[in-house]
């Protein structure tokens, strides 16, 4: 298993689903995790409590990816907290899914704001303090539908294929100071956003996916620790899929 050992990561969206996974995952093989949640005080304080109690690092704050005033205090915080950044994970997310003849406004002002603009607000914040470490690696959560697309999901599919372009263009962009950027693609992952759907279309999609299960949030963080660990230090600019071959 890759090592990330005392690595100092900051994850967005990390109160539930794969977010919690990874802050989990992270700080049980040694890092140092500070995690975003926007809502879910309860659960990200119960997280954060767990982990300490187990003698792992890691540490809750309030801060609303969407908005790049939240995303300057939150760094700063987090400097004052950790010093510096390993690792940066863009995995807030939301869907407001809609036929592109009923999405409104506002279902894609939010969804670009919270899954694209964050991703801006939180990498130019986190370049400084990386810079100076002259080493980096930002993580980037985009999806299977940013590269393929999806009906009633316009608005979800250009935020994440917005996070692909981005990712490459800040690898290119950042290569020679040794800040890595990658984006991860999954398919199906089981967690709130998939238990939301009828059984019916559960099965409809399951049996749509070549390896006939959905992903769980183990197999994304199995990725991740990959992706922050030095073990991947040549690889940048890259899009990973994690989806069980549904449309490779
Ligand atoms: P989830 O269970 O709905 O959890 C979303 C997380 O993002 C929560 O911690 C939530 O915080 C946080 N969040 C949402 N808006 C935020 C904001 N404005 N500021 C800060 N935090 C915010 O979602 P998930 O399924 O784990 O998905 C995580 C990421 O993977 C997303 O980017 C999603 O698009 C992507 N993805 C998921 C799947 C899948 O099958 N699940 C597939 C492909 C890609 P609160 O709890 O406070 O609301």
């Amino acid at each position: 298993m890759s090592s990330i050992e005392g690595k100092r990561i900051l994850i967005t969206g990390g109160s539930r689903g794969i977010g919690e996974a990874l802050v989990r995952t992270l700080a049980a093989h040694g890092a140092k995790v500070a995690f975003t949640y926007r809502s879910s005080a309860t659960n990200a304080e119960k997280i954060q409590s767990e982990l300490e109690a187990a003698g792992h690092w890691a540490k809750a704050y309030q801060s609303d990816a969407a908005k790049y005033e939240d995303a300057e205090k939150l760094v700063t915080a987090v400097l004052e907290d950790l010093e510096s950044l390993d690792v940066l994970i863009n995995n807030a997310g939301i869907t407001k899914d809609n036929l592109m003849l009923r999405m409104d406004e506002s279902q894609w002002d939010q969804v670009i704001e919270t899954n694209l603009k964050s991703v801006f607000n939180l990498t130019k914040q986190v370049l400084k303090p990386m810079m100076r470490n002259r080493a980096g690696s930002i993580i980037n959560m985009s999806s299977v539908v940013g590269v393929f697309g999806n009906a009633g999901q316009a608005n979800y599919a250009a935020s994440k294929a917005g996070i692909i372009g981005f990712t490459k263009s800040i690898a290119k962009e950042l290569g020679s100071r040794n800040i890595r950027c990658n984006a991860i693609a999954p398919g199906f992952i089981e967690t709130d956003m998939t238990d939301a759907m009828s059984d019916k279309a559960r099965d409809t999609i399951v049996s749509n996916i070549p390896m006939k299960r959905l992903g769980t949030t183990d197999d994304v963080a199995k990725l991740v620790m990959f992706l922050s660990s030095d073990d991947s230090s040549y690889i940048s600019g890259q899009v990973v899929s994690i989806c069980g071959a549904l449309n490779c």
